[in-house]
């Protein structure tokens, strides 16, 4: 009997990921800040373990009610810059095989996304995913080199504000106004290339000149003043890396990609207070975490129809999206009280994209009812 239900379980759990296809959720709850310690409130965000959802699960409370998640990883806490990088450097090797991934961090303002990708700069501990990742791939290429394996790369970087590309790396003169002139048109040709009219393409040799490059990036990015963070990123960061490879002795050609992004804040309108110009942010950045929300559900349905045309993020990504490409979703969520709200529709976007919340059979797929027989049944 155990037997079989062992088999019946690997069935399902089979099943599961051929639905999900290459499609990754981690959720990571970053740990109460110093101003948020929470005195005698009792905790709103908790990791029930059960031996079967083991690192996998996550309990929000919200005016008493419990609202459970799963999903393929949650970070604690306490994890750290490694810990979350070792769930992820796997991703980042297959772009040297050829592989398009992207690996995107979703959440409110304030609830750790720039943390998780970039880290702290000047404490080399805390490095994020961003950093690691590319140290990583040019640690492998030398091994790589070895086995006769010749590489280029190039990097782009990229933001996208009000449903306008902006160029991080340009290094005109004249800056935004001579931005704003070009077009920045976007461009698949026939081997699921993208182009991007006039974006600065810079080859690079080593992660110092990434690093380098990257803090030229963060000057330029623009950042806006809501109630919820002084410098709150009211923008998309989108750091695409091209991996070009050829082995020298077998002639193989690999392309790969990784893009790495950094979302705009997904808070709802209401809470930031906006209006005017704030508000029209608000509402492109909407659009797009939707847009975005509607082609990963898509794709992960297996859709006839994906829409990719109904925001810039989701065109400008099109090639690295479908097909065996691979995404990492990494939800971002704050454990204090005062963001419960937007915590819960955080990993509420997290369980559209993946896993499912236990309970709520109004939004149960069959992607989700698989995952909750598996993990409850
Ligand atoms: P976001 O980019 O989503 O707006 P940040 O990454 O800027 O959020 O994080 C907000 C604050 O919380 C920052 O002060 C950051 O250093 C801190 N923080 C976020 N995640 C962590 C973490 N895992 N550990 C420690 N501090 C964190
Ligand atoms: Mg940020």
């Amino acid at each position: 009997k155990l037997v079989e239900g062992e088999s019946v379980r690997k069935k399902l759990h089979n099943t599961i990921l051929e639905l999900k296809g290459n499609i990754r959720v981690f959720c990571r709850v970053r740990p109460l800040l110093f101003d948020e310690a929470a005195g005698d409130e009792p905790k709103a965000v908790s990791f029930p373990t059960t031996t079967e959802n083991l690192g996998r699960g996550i309990e929000l409370l919200q005016h008493g009610q419990k609202h459970s998640f799963v999903y393929d990883k949650v970070f604690v806490p306490e994890s750290s810059q490694e810990e979350v990088f070792v769930e992820v450097s796997q991703l980042v090797q297959s772009a040297l095989d050829g592989y398009k991934v992207c690996i995107f961090a979703y959440g409110q303002t304030g609830s750790g996304k720039t943390h998780t990708m970039m880290g702290t700069p000047g404490n080399d501990d805390d490095k994020g995913l961003i950093p690691r990742s590319l140290e990583q791939i040019f640690e492998c290429r030398q091994t790589l080199q070895n086995q006769g394996w010749k590489y280029e790369m190039q990097v782009s970087m990229l933001e996208i504000y009000n449903e306008t590309i902006r160029d991080l790396l340009t290094t005109s003169r004249t800056g935004s106004t001579d931005s704003r002139a070009k077009q920045y048109a976007i461009k698949h040709d026939a081997n699921g290339n993208t182009h991007v009219s006039d974006l600065t393409v810079v080859d690079v040799h080593s992660s110092r000149e990434v690093a380098f490059l990257l803090n030229r990036a963060a000057q330029s990015r623009s950042v806006g003043m809501t109630q919820m963070n002084e410098q709150s990123s009211r923008s998309h960061f989108v750091f695409t890396m091209r991996i070009m490879g050829v082995n020298e002795g077998t002639e193989q050609q690999v392309q790969g990609v990784l893009n790495l992004i950094d979302l705009a804040g997904s808070e709802r309108l209401s809470k930031s207070g906006s209006t005017g110009d704030r508000l029209k942010e608000t509402q492109a950045i909407n659009k797009s975490l939707s847009s975005l929300s509607d082609v990963i559900f898509a794709l992960a349905k297996k859709d006839e129809h994906v829409p990719f045309r109904n925001s810039k993020l989701t065109y400008l990504l099109q090639p690295c999206l479908g097909g065996d490409s691979k995404t990492l979703m990494v939800v971002n969520v704050s454990p204090a009280p005062s963001s419960i709200n937007e915590s819960l529709c955080s990993l509420r976007f997290a369980a559209r994209v993946n896993a499912c919340e236990i309970g709520t059979p109004r939004r149960q797929t069959s992607v989700k009812q698989l995952d909750a027989r598996l993990s409850y049944g």
